[in-house]
């Protein structure tokens, strides 16, 4: 996530200065237009027009305001302090026309054209806005699925992907590091980080297109995969289980793991699996670990 408290945009940085030369620019634009202008034989400012034109000045002064207050991203401030402004010197120009004769000249430049660039302007910064919020939103989503030591799915992402999938039928991995208290104890925390990282990549590395590896929590993870053969179940929890063996995290650091393997049976649901699988997990640490049971 973004800090915006950290690297202030140019234009918030010099906000004071910028705020003080917008002030004195619609001053200026105000006595000018009272000073010099003619003033109409008939003041129109209470009139509809002139009260739907004060109505707009005051929706823009709150839309500045607001872009002033909030913690925006450095490019949708820029933009949106710049349109508004440029919109605020429109608008102002505006109402005055209720009150004295503009040239032709002024109603155009000071108002029409500083109006479009002023939306224009304001437009990029909502686009901006946009593209902000989706970011965050990805951001966000990403954050809510993973797991943030091994970088794969957590047990909610499991969970919702196993509940799209179960229509199609699937199959299921269940595993669980064996003694692995033992690692934590005997080398320290970290390198029992390191071990479950490790054996993220590994079951990323094996997991086959359409599956999805998650940690469900501690050192149990699941591979989430599409319906296929017990054959091919069995070949991939004894690949995953060999590769386990066979990782070398420092010298005198060895692991196995114990996998349980499940099919969905029709009209299961995906609880139903995971407990008979973790039934089979089990199992397999009776029989001694480092080995692959079925699901009865
Ligand atoms: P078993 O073969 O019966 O599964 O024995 P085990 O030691 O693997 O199982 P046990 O449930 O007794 O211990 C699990 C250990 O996993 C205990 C806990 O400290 C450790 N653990 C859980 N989460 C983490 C983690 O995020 N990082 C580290 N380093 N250790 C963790
Ligand atoms: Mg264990
Ligand atoms: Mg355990």
């Amino acid at each position: 996530m973004p800090d915006f408290s950290e690297k202030k945009p140019y234009l918030l940085q010099h906000r004071r200065r910028f705020m003080l030369v917008l002030g004195i620019l619609l001053l200026a634009e105000i006595l000018f237009h009272l000073l010099w202008l003619p003033w109409l034989p008939q003041s129109w400012l209470f009139s509809v027009g002139g009260l739907a034109e004060l109505t707009v000045l005051a929706i823009i002064v709150l839309m500045f305001w607001g872009a002033q207050r909030e913690p925006l991203p450095d490019a949708a401030y820029n933009w949106l302090t710049c349109g508004l402004s440029l919109w605020l010197v429109s608008a102002v120009a505006d109402i005055m026309d209720e009150v004295v004769e503009q040239p032709r000249w002024l109603s155009a430049f000071g108002e029409d054209l500083m109006r479009v660039f002023g939306m224009v302007l304001v437009a990029g910064g909502v686009f901006s806005l946009m593209r902000h919020a989706r970011r965050v939103h990805q951001q966000l989503q990403s954050l809510a699925n993973t797991d943030e030591l091994t970088g794969l799915f957590n047990r909610r992402h499991f969970n919702r992907l196993g509940a799209d999938m179960q229509r199609h039928g699937l199959a299921l991995l269940l595993l669980d590091l064996d003694h692995f208290k033992q690692v934590n104890d005997t080398f320290g925390h970290s390198v029992g980080d390191e071990v479950l990282q490790e054996l993220g990549r590994i079951l990323s590395l094996h997991c086959p297109p359409g599956g999805y590896p998650a940690r469900l929590g501690g050192e149990e993870f699941a591979v989430l995969l599409p319906a296929m053969t017990a054959g091919r179940l069995h070949d991939l929890a004894e690949q995953i289980r060999l590769a386990v063996a066979a990782m070398c995290i420092k010298p005198g650091v060895r692991l196995t793991t114990s996998v349980g393997m499940g099919c969905l049976r029709s009209g299961e649901t995906l609880e139903q699996l995971q407990q008979r699988t973790d039934r089979a997990l089990y199992r397999a640490k009776a029989l001694g670990r480092n080995r692959s049971e079925w699901a009865d």
